[in-house]
Parts: C-alpha cells; structure tokens; sequence
C-alpha cells in the first residue's frame, strides 16, 4: 500500500486573486514545513518578458505560442531563493517591472503557452516527490486545473482595499513605481494600484483559457483581518490536519 502524505511530503495549491499575499503565505508554508515552492505567476511573467525581449506582436497568439515553445525556463523551488532565468538570463527582478506587470495577463490568456507552463509545472512537483518533497505551488488554477489531486487548496482572500494597500507598499519599497507616484497622496497611489490589481484580476477571470478559479474543494483562507504569521499558521494547521492521520 502506498503511504499516505505526511506535512513533509503535502502538496499543497495557493489560489486567489492578484496581491492576497500568496507569494509571503506560500513561502514561509514551505519554509515552516520544509517543502519546496513554486511560483506559477513568475513562471508566467518570465514568459511575457521573452515574448517583449522578441518583439512579439501581443496581439499575434502564434507568435505568444511560439514563443513559449522556443524558450528554456530555469527556476529554482527553494523558499528561500525566488531565482527564474530564461535561457540562462537571471529575469528574476526584470519581470517584477511595469512593462510586464501590464501585459502579463495577455500572454497567460494563451492557451497554448498555458500548457507548455502546466507540463513544467507538473514536472516540478514530481522532481520534489523524487526527492522525497512536498511542495506548495502558488497560482490561479492550481487547485482547479495543474494539481485537482493537491492534498489541500487553499483560495486565499483580502479585501481589495487591503490588497491594494500592501501591494503599494511593497511596490513603493522595492523602487518600482513611477517617479511621480512617490510624491503623490499615499492615498492616490493605492487607487491606482487597486485600478491596476482590477484590471488584471479582471483578465485573469474573464479569460477562456483555465481562468482564475476557486477549486470547489478548497479552503477558503481570508487574510483582511490577519497579518501574515497568523496566514502562515493556519495554513501549515490545515496542512498538518490533512496530511496526519
Ligand atoms: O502571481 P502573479 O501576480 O505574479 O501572476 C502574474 C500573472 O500570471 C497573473 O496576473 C496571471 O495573468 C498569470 N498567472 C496565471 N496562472 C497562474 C499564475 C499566474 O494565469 N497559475
């Protein structure tokens, strides 16, 4: 009889819309549970930034496709080292730029890039089985679509006030914002992240191609009100409850 999964070998999905934190909530699930982690979305936004590397025509599908078809993605699953590189460039913090924050909703809209992604996203998570790993994979429809069988999904949920807020924040910290926003009203800038945030959760919803999805069997996870220690520690609560007999 195969073992059932222990929290050291959960493989565990992270839905939810754009800015509820999944990237801080899966990594430090992975790090409290010593699992690797997968970052769908940088996946997704390596991709869109070889597609403007080339030149492509947003609006040419094929050329989308084709490019996924003829570039090599590199990522690394440790929590602790969120490193992407396509053909060996390191676009780790380029595809955290404006340039494909804006368009990355087009090129994950492509169903045929969607499945060269969801095979490397797959594969991913039965090297971490080999190696005797769980892992938690963050995206849109992992729990829907990449991984129906993950031990537990969880769709995590803020208020889009709260989102945008942090997400400002986190832009306003890194130096990513337009030299502008920096003198304007914190309030302004966290209308227009929010606008933003909209806009693409918007896409990511509206699109044929596997749209952002809450699994029916998923847990609903709602960090309005919490901060990130007390997200951490109800998911790895969930994970242990799931994965221990
Ligand atoms: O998570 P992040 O905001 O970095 O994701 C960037 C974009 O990648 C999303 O807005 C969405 O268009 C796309 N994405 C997706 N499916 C996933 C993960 C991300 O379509 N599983």
């Amino acid at each position: 009889m195969t073992p059932g999964p222990t929290p050291a070998t959960a493989v565990v999905a992270v839905d939810g819309p754009s800015g509820s934190g999944k990237s801080s909530v899966s990594r430090g699930v992975a790090r409290a549970l010593g699992l690797r982690y997968l970052d769908t979305g940088a996946m997704y936004r390596a991709m869109t930034w070889a597609a403007l590397r080339a030149g492509v025509d947003l609006d040419d599908v094929d050329a989308i496709a084709d490019t996924a078809d003829s570039v090599r993605l590199g990522w690394s699953t440790d929590p602790d080292e969120s490193v992407i590189t396509v053909d060996g460039v390191d676009v780790s913090r380029a595809i955290r730029e404006e340039a494909v924050t804006s368009t990355v909703s087009v090129v994950a809209a492509e169903r045929r890039t969607r499945d060269v992604l969801v095979d490397l996203q797959r594969q991913a998570v039965r090297d971490a089985a080999a190696s005797g790993c769980g892992i938690v994979v963050e995206g849109r429809d992992i729990g829907s679509v990449v991984l129906p069988d993950a031990d537990l999904k969880v769709w995590l949920v803020a208020d889009p006030e709260v989102r945008a807020a942090r997400r400002a924040a986190e832009e306003m910290s890194a130096g990513r914002l337009e030299p502008n926003a920096y003198a304007a009203p914190a309030s302004v800038v966290v209308r227009t992240v929010a606008d933003e945030l909209a806009r693409r959760d918007a896409l990511d919803a509206g699109r044929a191609a596997s749209p952002t999805t809450q699994a029916p069997d998923a847990v609903v996870v709602d960090a309005s009100d919490l901060g990130l220690a007390e997200v951490i520690d109800r998911v790895v609560a969930l994970v242990v409850d799931r994965t221990t007999l």
